[in-house]
């Protein structure tokens, strides 16, 4: 269990990292991104270490869909919802993962180009 001792959102969820929690359960936890890139930066992980979207499994369908349900409360909790927002995975390297914990990026608070960069 080596990558769960050193996964930085593994240390979030353990309180070993502190941050800024918006929410958490069994389940899943939200907090504000440490380098926001829109004025609402929120992120979405499950407690469970899921290193992306390859990792998960059928046992793991109902903690998917929790987590776009914590991102659904999170954009009602801070009254970002009517201004649209941004769900975004980064799967893999190559499209800019860095932490090898599945998460999503909940963005709000500007406009946002398309295609995405
Ligand atoms: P990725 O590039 O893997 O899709 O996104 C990782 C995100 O995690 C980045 O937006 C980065 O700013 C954020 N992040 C990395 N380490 C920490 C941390 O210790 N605390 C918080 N709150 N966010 C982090
Ligand atoms: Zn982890």
């Amino acid at each position: 269990m080596a990558d769960v001792e050193e996964c930085v959102f593994c240390k979030v969820a353990r309180g070993k990292i502190p941050a800024y929690i918006l929410h958490k359960d069994e389940h899943v936890l939200a907090f504000h991104d440490i380098n926001p890139q829109a004025p609402v930066h929120v992120l979405i992980v499950p407690i469970k270490h899921i290193t992306d979207l390859e990792a998960i499994g059928a046992e793991d369908a109902d903690i998917v869909a929790r987590m776009f349900g914590v991102a659904r409360k999170v954009a009602q909790e801070l009254r970002f919802e009517a201004n649209g927002y941004r769900l975004v995975i980064n799967n893999g390297r190559p499209a800019g993962q860095i932490v090898p914990h599945l998460h999503l990026h909940v963005l709000s608070g500007r406009s946002f180009g398309w295609p995405p960069g």
